[in-house]
């Protein structure tokens, strides 16, 4: 299980920290999970797809401390987002042209 803390893959501009190379997949792929399962208004949509088999769509929620799990259902790695709130990717309060 991945148990990663979103603040670790950002710069001091808030933008992803890792320019290339296995880190950059991975936070694109976490970003991308957040952005997915914190916009409540989303329409019934399939997650981002998996970094490691690429090949399915993983399935996202969020438990009641606020953490966004993972899973994807080809693959079996699961993982955890803790500390997004904030981020360019939660959407949680709604896109700026709301
Ligand atoms: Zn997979």
């Amino acid at each position: 299980m991945y148990v990663i803390d979103a603040r670790h893959f950002l710069n001091d501009k808030g933008d992803i920290g890792p320019v290339r190379g296995p880190a950059r997949k991975l936070a694109e792929f976490v970003t991308a999970v957040v952005a997915h399962e914190s916009n409540f208004d989303r329409p019934e949509s399939p997650g981002p797809v998996c970094f490691k088999c690429r090949k399915s769509p993983v399935d996202t929620a969020m438990t009641e401390a606020q953490t966004i799990v993972w899973l994807c259902p080809r693959c079996a790695i699961d993982g955890s987002v803790s500390n997004w709130e904030g981020t360019f990717w939660d959407l949680s309060h709604g896109s700026p042209s709301d």
